[in-house]
């Protein structure tokens, strides 16, 4: 079997990887002259600068599984000191409630007594503990939904600013049912959001003190790409940058893969990882159905801007692992990567990074000069440095982070359904989540699929 990967993020490799494991012949077409995507960490005088991610959660456990196939787990590394992260309403910095999940509490006491919400906004909040089931069967929009039972106060100041960052999106356009189904789910069999949040706080048998989630690697995310990419060409994959592709056709037997440049490729099973854009283009004359599907998923702009600052521009050491803003800030939020992980700023030195997505208006599509301008000023000014940064970064991701908006859900079914017959397979951000762990999770899952469906179809001929 021949599987043919188009494009080599994080998605694509973990699918060649897969492929690979399957006995597969594998090829990795990637666009651009480097592999990883959004994964990219550049290495800088004694500074790690993420361009992307910079951790990924262990609850879902692709990441860290694949990290384990790889020899690489003793790279992995928490975070340092006690995760201490605010949220910034209305110009006031506030410390994140204890026990506070994505968008409600687990523990009452904590969300009672937080100067985030007005008495006004706990007292709707509480009327969610009376109120009926609100769900049809439609999808909604995750702030329209949390709107009606608890009301706008909680949507603005928690479940926006939680949720937004990760998905690039406003929660009055992200999807209930792509983004949070356990919500639903808690409707139906408590009624009320506030009870069962509460009733999975209790049942959580979480250790007094258990760690943070989140994880990375000791030279950043870029050493998972680098360790995987080294890994595949050790077992023979063919790894190819610069290496559009441009077109995709089906016969009976084989597909072909039109590369620029006029090289044609044959493969028995194929894997889109380029993300919706690239793979409504390819698919858009042999499954126009699966194209159009594609193709109506909306894409966020966001900027990562990375400060640098010396260590005596504070008074004391930044020990803060950042915060959150719930609007009017020209940011989203901001983490401080030196005290957040080991490793990440020349000793004592600061490493601080920034949003600015869509979400926060026209400043994400503004000139650099004036997004690091404004970041700057506003971090600087918050963080309480008393002097600028002696460097920054920026790195702009234009109109490529899917948005799971509402009727997610049956933009991919509708997908899936046109893929369904063919050996080939869309994977990565797409469709089932963005995290790094879905998107390895998805990417294995998906090159699995091709290659039984490439070998079903070899089977029927034959
Ligand atoms: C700023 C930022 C911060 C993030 N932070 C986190 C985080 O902390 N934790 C986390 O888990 N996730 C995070 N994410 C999400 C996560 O990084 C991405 O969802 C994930 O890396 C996407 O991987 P992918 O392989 O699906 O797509 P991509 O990384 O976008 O890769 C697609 C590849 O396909 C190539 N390509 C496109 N078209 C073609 C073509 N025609 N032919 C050949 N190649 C093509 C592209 O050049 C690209 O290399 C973050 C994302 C961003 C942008």
């Amino acid at each position: 079997m021949r599987l043919a990967v188009i494009g080599g993020g994080i998605a694509g490799l973990a699918a060649a990887w897969e492929g690979v494991q399957q006995g597969a012949e594998v090829v990795v077409l990637e666009a651009g002259d480097r592999f990883g995507g959004k994964v990219t960490t550049t290495h800088d005088d004694g500074w790690t600068v993420e361009q992307g991610p910079d951790s990924f959660v262990a609850y879902r456990p692709a990441a860290l599984a694949l990290i384990k196939e790889l020899g690489l787990d003793d790279q992995v590394i928490t975070l340092q000191g006690t995760r201490q992260v605010s949220l910034r309403v209305d110009g006031r910095l506030h410390p994140l409630p204890a026990g506070m999940g994505m968008v409600l509490p687990t523990k009452l006491g904590p969300f009672v007594t937080t100067g985030i919400l007005t008495p006004w906004d706990k007292l709707r909040a509480g009327l969610d503990l009376l109120l009926p089931r609100q769900l049809g069967a439609e999808d909604v929009a995750i702030g329209a939904f949390l709107g009606r039972r608890l009301g706008r106060g909680i949507v603005r100041k928690f479940a926006d600013p939680m949720l937004g960052g990760i998905y690039g999106a406003s929660v009055d356009e992200l999807s209930l049912d792509a983004v949070l189904p356990s919500l639903r789910e808690s409707e139906r069999t408590h009624r009320s959001l506030m009870l069962a949040s509460l009733a999975q706080g209790r049942a959580a048998k979480a250790p007094a003190g258990a760690g943070s989630p989140f994880r990375s690697l000791a030279g950043g995310m870029g050493q998972l790409v680098d360790v995987l990419t080294e890994a595949l060409r050790a077992r023979g994959v063919d790894l190819r940058t610069q290496s559009p592709v441009r077109a995709l056709e089906r016969t009976d037997d084989t597909t072909t893969l039109h590369l620029d440049g006029g090289e044609v490729i044959a493969a028995d099973a194929v894997i889109l990882a380029t993300g919706p854009a690239g793979a409504a283009r390819l698919l858009s004359a042999p499954l126009p159905a699966a194209a159009a599907a594609l193709a109506a998923i909306p894409l966020a702009t966001t900027n990562v801007v990375t400060l640098a600052y010396s260590a005596d521009a504070f008074a004391e050491p930044v020990t803060s692992h950042g915060w959150l803003e719930a609007g009017g800030a020209p940011v989203s939020g901001v983490t401080v990567s030196s005290a957040k992980w080991a490793g990440r700023a020349p000793a004592g030195d600061v490493l601080v990074r920034a949003f600015v997505p869509d979400t926060v208006g026209a400043m994400a599509r503004a000139s650099e000069d004036e997004v690091v301008a404004a970041v700057t000023a506003h971090v600087t000014q918050n963080l309480g440095a008393t002097r600028p940064p002696t460097r920054t970064w920026i790195t702009r991701w234009d109109s490529l982070m899917p948005k799971f908006t509402v009727g997610h859900v049956d933009r991919v079914r509708a997908a899936e359904a046109a893929l369904a017959p063919t050996p080939w397979r869309v994977a990565g951000s797409a469709l089932h989540g963005v995290g790094v762990p879905d998107c390895i999770a998805d990417g294995r899952l998906q090159a699995q699929a091709a290659l039984t469906q490439a070998t079903v179809l070899h089977g029927v001929r034959r």
